[in-house]
This record gives C-alpha cells, sequence and structure tokens, in this order.
C-alpha cells in the first residue's frame, strides 16, 4: 500500500465528545507496550509519527490519524499493466485507542477509559473494522480477553494482530498462535494475523483487510 499522507487529526481526552468522521474509522487496541505505536508506524510507513507509550498512563488519549492511501504507485500501475484505479486515492482514519494495563493507574481512572473505550466501539457509526493486539510470546491477558468480549458484542469480528513476530523461533509460530486463539475464544472464522515492526510482515495482509473493509 502506498501512503500519500498521515494527518492527526483529532485528539481525544475523557470529556471530549468524539467526532463524525467522513470515512471509514479502523480502531486499535491493546495493552500498553504491545507495539501499537510500532504497528501504525509501520502501517503508515513512518518511523515515529504515532506516539510510543514513554510515559505509561500519562496522557491517555484516543487519537484519529487520518491516512490517505493508494493501492498501487504510478510506477507499478505502468509496469505490471494494471487498471488505472489502482491509483485512486482513498482515505480512512486510524483510531488509536488508550492502551490499557498500566499497573499504577488508579481504579477509578481505569473504569473511566474502559467506559470510554466501550463507548466508542458501540457509537461509532464509520467504524468498520477493529484490531486488538496481543504479544506473540505471551498467553493473552485478562484484560485482552475483556477486550475482545467488547469487540464482539459491539457487533465487530476483531482481527486479533500478534506483535512482535521476530522475537519468536519459526517453530514456536503455531503453538503460540494455538494459545492465544484459545485463550481469546476466538471463532475460527475469525482473523490473527502476526506482524513485526522489525520485517514488517503482515503489513500488506493488515491492508489488504482494511482495504477491503473501506470499499464496503
Ligand atoms: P505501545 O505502547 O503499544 O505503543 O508499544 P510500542 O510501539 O511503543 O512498543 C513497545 C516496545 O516494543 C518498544 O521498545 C518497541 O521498539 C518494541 N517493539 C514493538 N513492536 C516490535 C516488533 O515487532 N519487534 C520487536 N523486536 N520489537 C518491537
Amino acid at each position: 500500500m502506498i501512503i500519500k499522507s498521515v494527518n492527526l487529526e483529532t485528539v481525544c481526552g475523557i470529556t471530549s465528545k468524539l467526532p463524525e468522521n467522513e470515512f471509514s474509522e479502523f480502531a486499535f487496541a491493546g495493552k500498553s507496550n504491545v507495539g501499537k505505536s510500532s504497528l501504525i508506524n509501520g502501517l503508515i510507513s513512518r518511523k515515529a509519527y504515532a506516539r510510543t507509550s514513554a510515559e505509561p498512563g500519562k496522557t491517555q488519549t484516543i487519537n484519529y490519524y487520518k491516512v490517505e492511501y493508494r493501492e498501487k504507485s504510478q510506477k507499478e500501475i505502468e509496469a505490471q499493466g494494471l487498471d488505472a484505479s489502482y491509483a485512486q486515492e482513498k482515505s480512512v482514519y486510524f483510531v488509536d485507542l488508550p492502551g490499557y494495563g498500566f499497573a499504577k493507574v488508579s481504579m477509578e481512572t481505569k473504569e473511566k477509559w474502559g467506559k470510554m473505550i466501550e463507548s466508542y466501539l458501540h457509537t461509532s457509526k464509520p467504524l468498520k473494522g477493529v484490531f486488538l493486539l496481543v504479544d506473540i510470546r505471551h498467553k493473552p491477558s485478562a484484560n485482552d480477553c475483556q477486550m475482545f468480549d467488547w469487540m464482539v458484542n459491539s457487533g465487530f469480528s476483531p482481527v486479533v494482530i500478534a506483535t512482535k513476530l521476530d522475537k519468536i523461533k519459526r517453530s514456536q509460530l503455531s503453538a503460540r498462535v494455538k494459545e492465544i486463539r484459545s485463550t481469546l475464544g476466538m471463532k475460527s472464522s475469525e482473523v490473527l494475523i502476526p506482524f513485526s515492526a522489525e520485517t514488517k510482515q503482515g503489513r500488506e495482509e493488515i491492508w489488504a483487510y482494511i482495504d477491503s473493509k473501506n470499499k464496503e
């Protein structure tokens, strides 16, 4: 996927009203440190556009990145004799939900954030797809399971992204995927995509999913 432009358009705090966007939204949720910023930066081909969570729990916001993209470059279209429609510019919003699972945050704050995420999932009309990130090396936590259930209960078929793929051996992959699927209670029709921010493995598959849902 070719990225034309990226713009952090809206930042929402706990009391902010959520924006009414005209383009499809795709939301990213996951425990802090799971690799959410790295994934977003990988998808938008920027080194450090999405913030990495340096100060856990400090500035918890919902960030809306408007992303303009096209499927193929002019060069690829000419070289591969493709239809000109591949060059069509399209727009989506990446919605970066606050990372959860900070030990230091009070129960009250956790609950407020939980409510805000849940309400976003329930009410956003342009929301076309939700991604739940889990570290491929670890068994999903109770918070991960709760987030997965919120997504399902909001009517979505969550796509699980298993991050930090480069940190495991190839031989471990199928056992890791199996444990993540069974812990979250994923149906066989639900998709899990392993991703590495180092090698970018998984990037095109995630984009193909986003683009297909953006067409619906
Ligand atoms: P966030 O808190 O979920 O936004 O997580 P970050 O994107 O800031 O990543 C947390 C840490 O994990 C950072 O030190 C990243 O460099 C590292 N990290 C994230 N993704 C990957 C990955 O795919 N491979 C490896 N090896 N490290 C990663």
